[in-house]
């Protein structure tokens, strides 16, 4: 493979228009871009994606957040084609037991708890009850969050729900390629052999395929993976590797068959070394366990994994070694990078996948048309780098702020150091309970509160504006919240109920 590149991007100059696609892998991440890029841009561009027979997919990335919803609109997806497609479960949350403490449990639901005040949000009510002895659980006034403990779903017009997927990874793939290939992509298998640049610019101009067939195009998408074939093994962009923030470095698959309905939301299990998955499909479920190799081997994780899962296993366990961290230019001269090949974060909130998605719909929005400019290619990775911090500030809080101090692994983690925005972000919240988004921030305040006072973390003060009302003014307006999403979670029914009926 060439190796003559530096990191600089292209120079002032535009490069000539992008007329000519190639996507190079054909995991989640390829799909998902031709998928788009076919559907909304088809017109005006030639879309051809390669991937490699012999060299698989990851095969895991079954646990979505809401946008997906969003970005299947976009595209025109019918819902339940996909859901049946894909064996595709509601998803209304994440459960995270053990992580407090052991024994404790909390669910980030992605719902909206209590309602909206302009001055304050509702956390300083509550806040405040919860001083004056009443209040009850923060996850009462919650719709999605009930619904989710209570094993509940249901959504339509008169029902409104903010919910997300779990899919079949390997499904979700081929049903997006059928999409794409009746959109219009070529589709071409082969094992990219080499990858040429121009000697001048240093841009990618062709890959070529072990049967000597070439394909040129004046924008490459690399979704090969970990490996990173054209954005670091062509253009060696770098590497930015977080394992001082994020110290589990390994993950362990394996599926196994149903042992009941499955539930709607996903689970997260902390162990001494790091945390399980457990993520129920239609017809089966997705079990995993990250784990940190400097305090867990590998054969002490298959027997932590294979003691707790229930049901038999449908395959071998699967060891998946990664760096958390990111390229240090998601966009590269005319290469732009997407799913593991332009970074890693662990998939505690599952955001892997909706970073596929931003990442096509910056691109999309930027698209160079008439030539590749700096400012395009700049403008994308400011985006790129301030998404990326935002949920690792999200992710790295919730080993930083534990009681947990059962086993090295977690004493290392509650002295390590941390971003400082994430420093900033949980003194801020200690100190006045005020919530603070980055630009970037996928997630809203509802999701920073659910997590930060589920992992133990309860602020010393709340906004004034919440005595505003008298005692008994806010223990009524409380009650009446709860009131509300009691009724309608009663009216819900069964997930499994649901699901049956609806597909
Ligand atoms: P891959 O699936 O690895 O695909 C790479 C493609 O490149 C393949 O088609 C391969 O054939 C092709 N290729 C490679 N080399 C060549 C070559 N030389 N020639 C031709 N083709 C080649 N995300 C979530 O959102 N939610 C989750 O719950 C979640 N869980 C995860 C759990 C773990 C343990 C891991 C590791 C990741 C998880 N992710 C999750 C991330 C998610 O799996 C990925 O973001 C997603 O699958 C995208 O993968 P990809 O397409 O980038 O790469």
């Amino acid at each position: 493979m060439s190796s003559d590149s530096d990191n600089s991007n292209t120079s002032g100059a535009k490069t000539s228009p992008v007329k000519r696609v190639v996507i190079a892998g054909g995991g989640t991440a390829g799909w998902m871009a031709a998928t788009a890029l076919s559907k909304l841009l088809g017109k005006s561009l030639s879309i051809t994606l390669v991937e490699s027979k012999d060299i698989g997919i990851v095969g895991v990335g079954e646990a979505t957040i809401p946008p997906i919803r969003t970005f299947h609109k976009l595209l025109g997806i019918d819902e339940k084609a996909f859901m049946r497609a894909t064996n595709a479960t509601f998803k209304l949350g994440i459960e995270f037991e053990n992580w407090r403490e052991q024994n404790h449990s909390y669910i980030h639901s992605f719902g909206v708890t209590g309602r909206e005040c302009w001055a304050g949000e509702f956390h300083h009510f509550w806040l405040r009850a919860k001083n004056l002895g009443f209040g009850g659980d923060f996850g009462d006034y919650c719709t999605e969050l009930k619904a989710a403990k209570e094993g509940k779903f249901a959504y339509g017009e008169r029902m409104p729900m903010n919910f997300a997927y779990h899919f079949d990874a390997v499904a979700y793939g081929r049903f997006l390629k059928g999409l794409a290939v009746e959109a219009g992509v070529t589709h071409i298998e082969g094992d990219i052999q080499h990858v040429s640049k121009c000697s001048q610019t240093g841009c990618i101009t062709s890959i070529k395929l072990s049967d000597d067939k070439e394909i040129a195009g004046d924008l490459f998408i690399d979704c090969t993976g970990f490996k990173g074939l054209l954005i670091e093994k062509a253009l060696h962009t770098g590497y930015e590797n977080w394992s001082h923030w994020l110290p589990c470095d390994s993950a362990l698959a394996v599926q196994t068959a149903s042992t009941g309905a499955p539930i709607p939301y996903t689970k997260s299990v902390a162990h001494t070394a790091g945390w399980r998955w457990k993520i129920p499909l239609q017809n089966r479920v997705g079990n995993g366990l990250v784990y940190c190799s400097n305090y867990m081997s590998d054969d002490e994780a298959k027997n932590t994994l294979l003691d707790a899962i229930e049901g038999d296993t449908l395959n071998e366990p699967r060891i998946i070694r990664f760096t958390p961290g990111k390229r240090r230019l998601g966009w590269n001269k005319n290469c732009v990078a997407l799913g593991l090949a332009s970074g890693f974060i662990e998939p505690l909130e599952s955001t892997s996948i909706h970073l596929i998605m931003t990442g096509i719909v910056r691109l999309m929005r930027l698209f160079p048309f008439d030539g590749i400019t700096q400012s395009t290619v700049d403008e994308y990775n400011n985006k790129y780098d301030s998404e990326m911090a935002a949920i690792l500030d999200f992710i790295v809080m919730h080993y930083k702020v534990t009681n947990r101090e059962d086993s090295p692994f977690w004493d290392h983690c509650k002295s390590m150091e941390i971003p400082p925005s994430l420093t900033h972000k949980i003194n801020l919240f200690k100190q006045t309970g005020r919530v603070f988004l980055d630009d970037g921030d996928i997630f809203r305040v509802d999701s920073w509160t659910q997590v930060m006072m589920g992992q133990g973390l309860l602020p010393q003060q709340y906004h004034r504006v919440a005595d505003e009302m008298s005692e008994t003014e806010l223990e009524r307006f409380l009650a009446g919240l709860k009131q509300q999403v009691d009724n309608q979670v009663s009216a819900l029914p069964s997930h499994h109920d649901f699901l049956e009926k609806y597909l």
